[in-house]
């Protein structure tokens, strides 16, 4: 239950003077629909009326302040000619211009033969300066009435700054004094205010900086809400810390055995990886673990000899992966494997008839299948196991901390490990997993095809279908990456419905599509047709991240490859090169290419290392655009900015690592203000283990 002193902030904006049912919509939009929306929302720049130009110093093109005297009125003549208001200083002249203007409210504000502060946009005009509607006029007897330093927020269509400054400042005046979270002493360290002041300096700004990323304000209250997110992932790791495991620790006969049949020897981040895993499977508590590494890094294997340890020590194990045809794709590499050593393996799909399906449940529950591999939705669905031990997750970097527990909450809690292949930067990966352990595997097999990677503008476009039509003829298949679904007005990006029906046109039946808004046995369909080669040509939206292992595809083409992340067109880019033939990768872009993305294009050709890369994305896109996708598990922070507070996010880690160990329960005075704190950025997983235990 939301304590009493948050109900306020948790009000509609419609409530706020000011703000009708329209606008509250659009403030929604812009920034959310509750005055705790608005207050969380940072100013995106901010306006500086502090400096006074001359008429003959001040530049058009900018926002300028200057003292002038009212010199005459010209109201218009015609109904379409604006209302004029001529001023001047002994420098020069400036002219006030108003459409649709209320003449008597205009003589009133504007006097002649007075002088005013008139602040707005100075514009060129034929040679002549002007300022149509200025924001501003005051009197320069009341010159304090005129805000120095002015926020500037995130807006949409229809929503105006001085509308959002003024609800804000109403927004002001319903926060709350609430009691301090923080450790009074690392507060005065830092020199921060309380958070209702924070939160007034960083809406009524009074210096240049006062906005910045950098500033007291605006770290006091990213450090809240990293805070929050850090305690939250505490207390749930602490929670899980207390539901009994088991101890899973077998002989490691079948595993030596396993190794010994392998072509190859293990790489030694791959030692490693199942040196920490076996260690956590075989102590008490429970194992949930994330082990992160580069597509083709060697993760199912080491998933494998996992599960082998666990069926070593009398439990069964099973492999969730995120679609059927992974799901295929997993048995037909480990059957072989676990037939060698005489552990049973079975696949439960979808696709399975009715009497085989009732079959293989049935061993499952009896205990004769020791290993099982299916879809995330067919476990949720429910299976009988005999005894489950451990619970490996596939390629889960879509999964928030909300749906992994989710998860675990189905049922007996086993150790888990979650496998992904999207490298996360080491702070954001605090922020998104610090609710796990995590191991990174960094280390390749040897002998890797290489990827040619090149980028090329979009006006090139007919030699690259040339280069495809080659591939094609020798046998070779290729996907075709677009980032859109459909034709948009806003965006014009090319649409990958519109680039399939012309590559169809060219190539006929040979070209397939697959995007994100088929149905999932659609997409299967088409991916399979891919993977077993009915299809020469695959045009996709990024679906095709998710990891299919088509060997005989030697290229990728990425459309607009500029508006994609690093990380993202890394994993695209594993997708090739996968069987005996090298890869190319063409990133087709759209000239002229801004600063950033010419250099994360330039640092995606040198490097082939996905945590490179991870973390050079961060530093160049932020965290905001890390992963590219809304729904990809990462938190959304509002204040805070971990490419810039990634110190800050550390402190507030071992803060809350202290917090859960010294008061677990948040009993304690400070403690109770925690609470509030979670409260505020409604951290239900946190507030739920809270009351519950
Ligand atoms: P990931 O799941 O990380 O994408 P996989 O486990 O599917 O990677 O491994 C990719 C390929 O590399 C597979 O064909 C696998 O057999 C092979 N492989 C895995 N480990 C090694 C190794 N230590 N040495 C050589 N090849 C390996
Ligand atoms: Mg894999």
């Amino acid at each position: 239950m939301r304590p009493s002193i948050l109900h306020p902030l948790f009000a509609d904006v419609v409530t706020l003077p000011g703000v009708g049912p329209k606008i509250a919509a659009l403030m929604a939009k812009a920034a959310g629909p509750r005055i705790v929306d608005l207050l969380l929302t940072p100013p995106t720049g901010l306006i500086d009326r502090s400096q006074r130009p001359t008429a003959a110093e001040a530049e058009p093109g900018a926002r300028v302040t200057m003292r002038l005297k009212v010199d005459s009125h010209d109201p218009s003549p015609a109904k379409r000619r604006p209302y004029k208001v001529l001023c001047s200083d002994p420098t020069g002249f400036v002219t006030l211009v108003f459409f649709h203007a209320r003449r008597d409210y205009l003589e009133k504000v504007l006097p002649v033969g007075e002088e005013r502060l008139i602040s707005g946009l100075l514009e060129d005009y034929g040679g002549a300066k002007q300022i149509a509607h200025p924001d501003h006029i005051v009197d320069p007897a009341h010159a304090d009435e005129l805000p120095l330093f002015e926020p500037v927020y995130p807006l949409t269509a229809g929503l105006h700054q001085s509308t959002m400054t003024k609800a804000m400042g109403a927004a002001l005046s319903h926060a709350p004094d609430l009691p301090e979270w923080q450790e009074t002493t690392w507060l005065a360290a830092q020199r921060w205010t309380g958070w209702r002041e924070a939160l007034r300096t960083l809406h009524r700004p009074d210096g240049p900086g006062a906005t910045a990323p950098s500033s007291p304000a605006r770290q006091r209250l990213a450090f809240d809400e990293l805070l929050a997110n850090q305690l939250t992932l505490a207390l749930v790791r602490a929670a899980r810390r207390k539901a009994p495991g088991r101890i899973l620790k077998g002989d490691g006969e079948l595993r030596r055995k396993a190794a010994a049949n392998l072509p190859f020897k293990l790489t030694d981040a791959q030692r490693v990886t199942l040196k920490e895993i076996n260690a956590d499977m075989a102590s008490p508590e429970r194992m949930v673990r994330l082990v992160q590494g580069d597509v083709g890094s060697g993760k199912t294997l080491v998933a494998f000899f996992a599960m082998v340890a666990a069926v070593e020590s009398g439990a069964q194990a099973a492999l969730m992966a995120p679609t059927e045809i992974l799901a295929h794709q997993h048995m037909k590499s480990l059957a072989p494997l676990a037939d060698a050593v005489g552990v049973t393996i079975e696949a439960l799909t979808g696709s399975d008839k009715a009497e085989a399906r009732a079959a293989k449940r049935n061993g499952v529950a009896r205990g004769y299948v020791n290993i099982v591999i299916g879809t995330h939705a067919l476990f949720q669905e429910g299976v009988e196991f005999h005894d489950l031990g451990l619970v490996v997750v596939d390629e889960q970097h879509r999964f928030g901390v909300r749906q992994r527990l989710a998860l675990a909450d189905k049922g007996p809690q086993p150790d888990t490990l979650v496998m992904t292949a999207t490298p996360i930067p080491r702070t954001l990966a605090l922020t998104a997993y610090g609710d796990m352990d995590v191991s990174a595997i960094r280390e390749k097999p040897p002998g890797r095809k290489p990827v040619t990677t090149r980028t090329i503008p979009l006006e090139r476009l007919d030699e690259v279908i040339a280069a495809v039509a080659r591939a094609m003829d020798k046998g070779e298949q290729v996907y075709w990456v677009c980032p859109l679904v459909e034709e948009s007005d806003v965006v014009a990006l090319t649409a990958a419905e519109t680039r399939y029906e012309e590559l169809r046109a060219r190539f006929g039946d040979a070209v397939g599509i697959v995007h994100g808004k088929m149905t999932s046995a659609a997409k299967d369909a088409a991916m399979r047709a891919f993977y077993e080669g009915a299809l020469k040509l695959l045009i996709a939206t990024t679906v095709i991240e998710v990891g299919v292992d088509a060997p005989n595809a030697t290229a990728i083409v990425v459309e607009h490859a500029e508006r994609f992340g690093l990380a993202q067109l890394h994993q695209l880019r594993g997708r090739v090169g996968r069987g005996d033939k090298p890869g190319a990768c063409l990133l087709l872009y759209k000239s002229p290419l801004g600063e950033t993305a010419k250099a994360r294009l330039s640092i995606l050709r040198e490097s082939e290392d996905g945590f490179r890369l991870a973390e050079e994305d961060l530093r160049l896109r932020g965290a905001g655009d890390l992963l590219g996708s809304a729904q990809s598990g990462m938190p959304r922070f509002r204040v805070a900015d971990v490419s810039v507070h990634g110190e800050l996010l550390k402190a507030a880690r071992d803060d809350a690592e202290l917090i859960v160990r010294s008061d677990p329960k948040l009993k304690s005075e400070r403690g109770r203000a925690l609470l509030t704190l979670l409260h505020l950025f409604e951290r239900s997983e946190a507030t739920k283990l809270l009351s519950a235990g």
